[in-house]
């Protein structure tokens, strides 16, 4: 039984003023592993208070420096990828092959952060005027549970690069991987306060967090309901926000693609991280003349996306996170079926041969209209939807006929004609033919899928969405 119960301000480990407790759980098992104290109110803002303190010294250090403790951070984080890998298949079940590549991203942010940095300029001439690039002030960080520690290197290594102070609100069921991770970064010896890891509840915390004064920043990766309330306080001072919210990503499979190459890639864009992220491309659009062909394909490939035990390394799809998560997914495996879409493969209650554990049947639905919830539903499951189109204008009407826009996946045998559809499509990345992971390019969606990008090299995007450009006209 792991006992978590300390939080991480002012560079130590402290015994939080919070006192209630939270359970953690072995997904796979539903075993309870774990329990958390967790901050309330007063640690949060105790936390912002270190940040602050922090902030005029560390605003003021050289380029090189945040390079060297960017370049820190990446082996303190590398050094102890085991164990991440370890805290994350225990705590949050996901498979192998998702966990490989969150533990080596995790310390791979700083060092993508270090190079940005070497190409950025923060100083600029414009006619008369002398413009920097100034930290805003105190940024706030507010992460999910579906990649615990990916999401708090990703922000971190921006607020650092950007010489901004930083207080980290993680998910409360992450509480072991933030742990391993808090670990690592301590590890780093940066200066007292420059960054703060205070795990609670949201609407307790976060909420806090929001609401303070002091804080000039929030970057929030999470629901777009939350995403909107977070919005909502921090207009009450005026505070610069960046949101990576929900998605239904389309995946167009256009008359011409290579179904060889497009039907393994558009599975596993949906069932990626077990159905729980936001990127996953869970409406796969199909054209008319090949349904037939393409869903007796889909449902063969699917048989390789076997579920099970995130420790067998052959195992593609986890168990969902939570019970909780698990009711919410079995009620849209009820819904789609109320709205008339009948089951490729999968459907209600655990895979066969899995007694416990939140496990879920991978499912894809057939026969699915843009106007069912289950099409317009972000379900964060392994629930896939088939719609089928006549035309490439219809193809495109659909892929954008939704409140999302976070991405979109494009097959096709003629590169020209995907990137032409890729053009019209309103997503915030648009991935063709399956291509591989560009961690230089900025992410982040359109729509409702929140505002601000991150990353992005020469230091737009990410990494000026912490700074301010002050102007000093001679
Ligand atoms: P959530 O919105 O419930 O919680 C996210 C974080 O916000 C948690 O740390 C939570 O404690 C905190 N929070 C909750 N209420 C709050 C409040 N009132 N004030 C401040 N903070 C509050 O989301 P979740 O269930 O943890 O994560 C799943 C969601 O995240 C999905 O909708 C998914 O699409 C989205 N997501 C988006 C991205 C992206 O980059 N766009 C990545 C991963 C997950």
């Amino acid at each position: 039984m792991r006992i978590i119960d300390r939080v991480y301000i002012d560079g130590s480990f402290v015994e939080p003023h919070g006192e209630q407790w939270a359970p953690l759980f072995n997904p796979a098992t539903e075993e309870q592993i774990g329990k958390v104290r967790l901050a309330d109110e007063e640690d949060a803002n105790r936390a912002v208070a270190a940040a602050r303190r922090a902030f005029p010294a560390f605003s003021n250090t050289s380029k090189e420096e945040r390079i060297t403790v960017l370049k820190r951070l990446h082996a303190a984080v590398s050094e102890r990828a085991g164990d991440l890998v370890e805290a994350m298949r225990v705590e949050y079940g996901a498979p192998s092959s998702f966990i490989d590549f969150a533990a080596r991203r995790a310390g791979n942010v700083f060092l993508d952060m270090a190079k940005t940095l070497e190409s950025y300029d923060f100083r600029r001439r414009i006619g008369r005027a002398d413009v920097e690039m100034r930290p805003s002030g105190v940024a706030v960080a507010i992460t999910p549970w579906n990649s615990n520690y990916s999401f708090i290197c990703g922000k971190l290594s921006a607020a650092i690069a950007s010489d901004s102070t930083m207080v980290i609100k993680p998910s409360e069921m992450s509480a072991i991987q933030t742990q391993v991770i808090t670990e690592c970064l301590h590890e780093a010896a940066l200066s007292k306060g420059v960054f703060n890891i205070v795990t609670g509840y949201g609407a307790v915390v976060g909420a806090a967090l929001t609401a303070n004064r002091d804080v000039s920043k929030i970057t929030f990766t999470g629901s777009t309901v939350t995403g909107r309330a977070i919005a909502q306080t921090a207009a009450a001072t005026m505070k610069r926000v960046t949101m990576e919210l929900g998605g239904k990503s389309p995946s167009i499979i256009l008359d011409d693609a290579d179904l060889e190459v497009a039907i393994p890639h558009v599975l596993a864009a949906g069932f990626l991280n077990s159905g729980q992220a936001c990127i996953a491309g869970t409406r796969i659009l199909v054209p008319e003349s090949r349904r037939d062909e393409i869903e007796a394909r889909l449902k063969e490939a699917a048989k390789v996306f076997t579920v099970g035990d995130p420790g067998d390394r052959e195992v593609r799809i986890g168990p969902l996170v939570s019970r909780k998560q698990w009711d919410r997914v079995q009620g849209y495996l009820r819904l789609g079926q109320e709205e008339g879409a009948t089951l490729l493969i999968g459907g209600e209650g655990r895979p066969e041969g899995l007694d416990r554990g939140w496990f879920v049947r991978p499912t894809i639905f057939s026969g699915v209209r843009n106007d069912m919830r289950i099409a317009r539903e972000e379900i964060f499951g392994p629930v896939l939807c088939v719609l089928s189109y006549r035309d490439e204008e219809e193809a495109i009407a659909i892929a954008n006929a939704t409140d999302y826009g976070l991405q979109a996946n494009v097959f096709s045998s003629d590169l020209e004609r995907a990137k032409r559809v890729a053009d019209r499509i309103e997503a915030g990345r648009v991935i063709i033919n399956g291509a591989p992971h560009e961690p230089f390019a900025p992410f982040g969606g359109f729509k409702q899928c929140g505002f601000g990008r991150e990353f992005g090299v020469f230091g737009v995007f990410g990494l000026e969405a912490f700074l301010e450009p002050r102007a000093v006209i001679a």
